[in-house]
């Protein structure tokens, strides 16, 4: 006996051996078999007359065996297995190599359906093509029957692992099809009103097709599982965040004297966020807010306002960045912002752990979280190391949260009663903020601080490249700086140190000696890119040559160039972010777009980026051009849409609109155990 629950090393046909092979596929269970579904159809299902049949065609015949044999060859010894066989039209000779077995399959007179390539070989006496044959050189073959599942219809193509052939894996999970029914896990209201296929029918049908209209519809039934199994799952978290406690915040003391304050006037959007913020604060819940707002628009200080409400209320706050350089420049920025507010401030990164300023132990750091005489630490992920104890956390905000791994994700989950504040430069499209982060509540800042320009953005071809290092050097002989970003080239190279490293030297002895250059790469370790950065930020680097591995967050106004080799290599959404880098001031910035690919001025990605400096619409974009799971990290998040488009926006708002009505009824799925099931079978782990 066995059930959905069955692990595959107990299933009839698979065994220890080939259940490894199935586990490398992520294939655990009898459910995870029959959820496997094709990466595609091949269409076996019209057959070719062998009259008709040309070299290198991939052909599908019907025919009756005439005569099989199998013998050794005399040159090289290996063993050849020869069909003859015939339809209405012609006969052809099958050949197979080192397969003699097939005597005893292929039997005289019966009729088996052949699929492969056609190849032509001369006959051993030839010469002349005339001579020649065409035959079919190790043809999928499948007996006659009522039922074909390897030819003479739409066959499912399945990824595969070394040493499981399509055959063998069509074979089990057709097998298993055949012995299960699934029973309909959906509410039926839902399933008459969007005219849905049932899941049995449809997962079915998503293996063998009759047709492309019923693969079609097998696919409609099972994106709209995908996506409301997801808003499920979000809205439950949602729903179950609302029901914890958080620490109390007095929002009544007063910011406006520290508002004012600031160097600058907060835009609207900055204002209306913390409003936002603030207002989370005074509910009695966790907050999980989203602050998404572009490159530039001013995020870090709407972060840093809200934690500085907390370090007046005597709590703690926390911001997390995904590398050290980006640790170190808010620590700058929130050391002298914070300087006579008279409470304490630390550092604590992997390699560096400071007090206000001043190098402080680990331990003695450690000691004054726990106690709480520390307010505000900013980090890099070693915040999440469990030594770290604090002692009343009340806001955790953690910067381009996009770049977090699973794990680290994880952590934060446990964060129990702390209100959860992440920003991203990456605008998540309206489809994944419905989704995907559908339990967070969103605040964008639309609009850039004022006396912003619009930055110049070209693709520039190879053989302008000299004219672009003339106008960077009247760049820098003006005062202003350069970034140079290089791509990772070889898969090796993952810091990538070599590219970097060759640029730098390029750079620094032929093109530009007169000036300073700087280099960051992955390698450099952090205390030394802590000085390379400051020496840039003082402008007393001019060119910065830097790998991607540095790209988020870095503040430099007096940075007027973006440079971009290689420029083909990256996502919108990056080639955004770096762009993002200058245009930070009063000057006129530029964003040079280099490509090893002569097409470049063609590429959609890098023609997007020159139309368009919105990176709500560039992410929208992306979205269409690239698809989802590269994207957002629905990939690491585990969330792998396989089938639904996410760019569908209507199926989106459909399914959420279904989840919040059956949860507002039954926040528990009670009365629908089948679905709850479904819902527990994959938990949720993106930030919540
Ligand atoms: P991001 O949203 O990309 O993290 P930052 O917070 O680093 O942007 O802000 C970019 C720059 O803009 C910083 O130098 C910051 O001091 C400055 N800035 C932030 N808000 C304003 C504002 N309202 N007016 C002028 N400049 C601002
Ligand atoms: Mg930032």
């Amino acid at each position: 006996m066995f059930d959905l629950t069955t692990l595959i090393e107990n299933l009839y046909l698979v065994g220890p051996a080939r259940a490894k092979l199935l586990i490398n596929l992520g294939i655990h269970t009898l459910n995870d078999l029959l959820f496997y579904f094709p990466r595609a159809h091949q269409d076996l299902s019209k057959f070719t007359p062998i009259a008709d049949l040309k070299p290198g065609q991939q052909a599908n015949i019907k025919a009756k065996i005439l005569d099989v044999k199998s013998f050794r060859t005399k040159v090289r010894r290996f063993s050849l297995t020869q069909a003859l066989v015939e339809d209405d039209s012609a006969s052809i000779l099958c050949v197979w190599f080192n397969q003699p077995f097939l005597t005893k399959v292929l039997k005289k007179n019966e009729y088996f359906i052949f699929s492969g390539k056609v190849t032509f070989k001369n006959s051993a006496k030839g010469g002349s093509a005339s001579g020649g044959k065409i035959q079919l050189q190790n043809p999928v073959y499948e007996e006659v029957k009522k039922e074909q599942i390897h030819t003479s219809r739409l066959v499912p193509l399945y990824s595969l692992t070394a040493n499981l052939t399509q055959k063998q894996l069509r074979y089990i999970i057709k097998t298993y099809l055949d012995k299960t029914t699934l029973a309909e896990y959906l509410p039926s209201e839902i399933l008459r009103a969007e005219k849905l296929l049932d899941e049995n029918r449809a997962v079915k049908t998503f293996h063998f097709p009759d047709n492309y209209a019923a693969l079609s519809s097998a696919q409609s039934r099972l994106a709209f599982d995908e996506i409301f199994q997801t808003q499920l799952r979000v809205l439950q978290s949602k729903k179950s965040r609302e029901q914890k406690k958080s620490l109390k915040i007095d929002t009544a003391i007063s910011m406006e004297e520290k508002i004012r304050q600031l160097p600058f006037t907060l835009t609207e959007g900055q204002l209306q966020a913390l409003k936002e913020i603030i207002n989370d604060f005074n509910k009695l819940f966790p907050a999980n807010r989203l602050l998404e707002g572009d490159v530039g628009s001013g995020k870090t200080i709407v972060a840093a306002l809200a934690l500085w409400l907390v370090a007046k209320n005597n709590l703690q706050g926390a911001l997390l960045s995904p590398t050290e350089v980006l640790a170190q420049q808010h620590y700058g920025n929130l050391l002298k912002l914070f300087q006579n507010d008279g409470f304490d401030l630390a550092l604590l990164t992997s390699s560096q752990t400071r007090i206000n300023g001043n190098p402080a132990t680990r331990a003695t750091l450690l000691a004054q979280i726990a106690s709480g005489k520390i307010k505000i630490v900013l980090g890099t992920h070693a915040l999440l190391e469990k030594e770290v104890k604090f002692s009343k956390l009340a806001l955790v905000v953690i910067d381009e949260q996009h770049r977090f791994g699973v794990q680290q994700r994880s952590i934060l989950k446990q964060l129990n009663n702390t209100h959860l504040l992440t920003m991203s430069a990456t605008p998540i499209p309206r489809t994944l903020a419905l989704t995907l982060y559908g339990d967070l509540d969103l605040s964008r800042l639309k609009e850039l601080p004022v006396g912003r320009q619009k930055i110049i953005t070209r693709i520039v071809a190879e053989e302008n490249r000299a004219k672009a290092y003339d106008f960077i050097a009247k760049q820098i002989l003006a005062g202003r700086q350069v970034f140079v970003i290089c791509p990772l080239i070889e898969e090796s190279d993952k810091l990538g140190v070599k590219s970097a490293q060759t640029e730098f030297k390029k750079l620094s002895e032929q093109i530009f000696p007169q000036f300073k250059i700087g280099l960051l790469h992955g390698k450099i370790r952090p205390k030394e890119k802590e000085s390379v950065m400051l020496e840039f930020k003082d402008n007393r680097i001019n060119l910065l040559v830097s790998t991607s591995v540095v790209e988020v967050g870095v503040d430099v106004p007096n940075a007027t160039v973006m440079m971009i080799e290689g420029s083909e290599r990256f996502g919108l959404a990056q080639l955004h972010q770096f762009r993002g880098r200058v245009g930070r001031s009063e000057y006129r910035s530029y964003c040079f777009l280099f490509s090893d690919d002569p097409n470049s001025l063609q590429n959609p990605r890098l023609v997007a980026l020159t139309e368009s400096d919105n990176g709500f619409e560039l992410a929208e974009k992306d979205l269409q051009i690239r698809g989802a799971g590269d994207l957002y990290g629905t990939k690491q998040s585990g969330y792998d849409f396989k089938i639904a488009n996410l760019s569908n926006l209507d199926l989106v708002q459909r399914t959420r609109n279904y989840a919040e009505k059956l949860l507002n009824e039954d926040i528990n799925l009670n009365s629908y155990p089948l679905l709850k099931q479904k819902i527990q079978a994959q938990p949720l782990v993106h930030l919540e």
